[in-house]
């Protein structure tokens, strides 16, 4: 039995992924760890009875006492950096979903993972479809080098442009390099409107009531676009590529950042 604890608990991503794990074979949802309804039992907030799980404020304790194999983590930008830190300390292999970590941060964690042989993954999108736009958008990028992002999500996400918009920008990036798209001496009337540059390439972030998390890349020809799109209608999206993480980081020794460097091996 894998041992896991959620960190973030409570939250959209949190809750779905405590159910996905009590239904998972394999697996045991041993704690539950957020900032609110602390001492609450898990169970009335998933509808779920008879489950022997209570919201702790504590994670350094909830390690001691559970001794897990597993924590995933979907707190927040600011919180997950403490959280890694305390779960590599305790010989816990983090599952990350969080978002919102920079380049630096990451290595640092890789570095650590590295020295104490821990296997962890930091994943900015579990959703499958998602890695395959990723991919798919570099293939294209070899013919199509000219590509703006537009990502869209529900209007209460923390950060911009989304973990997903970036890693599709890095993985574009490695195949076209840095490349200046558009008119040089573009006028830009209102600040912002050409979205974020990232090596050359627009990132465009939209953020709305109704949405959950909704990404296209749009590559630009002589006479031609591609349009390559992919759609979270429901957080249960991220679920079979979570619980995927979960197996997975049992087996490695490093930290690995993005599911798809271990699906399209
Ligand atoms: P949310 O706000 O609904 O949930 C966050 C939860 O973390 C809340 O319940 C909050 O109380 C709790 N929390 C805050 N500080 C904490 C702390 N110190 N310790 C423990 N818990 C704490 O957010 P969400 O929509 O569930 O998203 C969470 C994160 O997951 C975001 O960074 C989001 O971008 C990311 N996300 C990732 C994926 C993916 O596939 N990787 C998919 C969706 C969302």
């Amino acid at each position: 039995m894998i041992k896991v604890v959620v960190a973030g608990a409570l939250g959209r991503m949190g809750q779905e992924s405590c159910k996905a794990v009590l239904k998972a074979e394999g697996m045991e949802l041993v704690g539950a760890v957020d900032t609110r309804e602390i001492g609450s039992p898990l169970g009335i907030h998933l509808g779920i009875a008879d489950l022997d799980v209570t919201i702790s404020d504590n994670l350094e304790k909830t390690f001691q006492e559970l001794k897990p194999d597993v924590v995933i983590d979907f707190t927040r930008p600011g919180v997950v950096q403490g959280n890694i830190e305390l779960a590599l300390t305790y010989g816990v292999r983090p599952v990350v979903g969080t978002t919102g970590m920079s380049s630096t941060e990451i290595q640092h964690f890789q570095e650590i993972a590295a020295g104490k042989q821990t296997g962890a993954l930091i994943v900015p999108n579990f959703a499958i479809g998602a890695l395959l736009m990723i991919k798919f958008a570099a293939e294209a990028a070899k013919y199509f080098p000219h590509v703006e992002i537009i990502e869209l999500h529900h209007d209460q996400k923390m950060d911009a442009p989304s973990g997903t918009a970036i890693k599709t920008a890095e993985a574009i990036t490695a195949v076209r390099g840095n490349m200046a798209q558009g008119m040089p001496s573009e006028l830009e009337k209102i600040e912002g409107s050409r979205g974020g540059n990232y090596e050359g390439m627009r990132i465009h972030s939209v953020r709305l009531p109704g949405f959950v998390a909704h990404q296209e890349v749009i590559l630009g020809g002589i006479g031609q676009t591609l349009t390559i799109r992919h759609d979270s209608i429901s957080r249960e999206s991220f679920m079979p590529g979570l619980l995927l993480a979960v197996r997975k980081v049992m087996s490695l020794q490093h930290l690995v950042y993005g599911l798809e460097n271990l699906l399209f091996e």
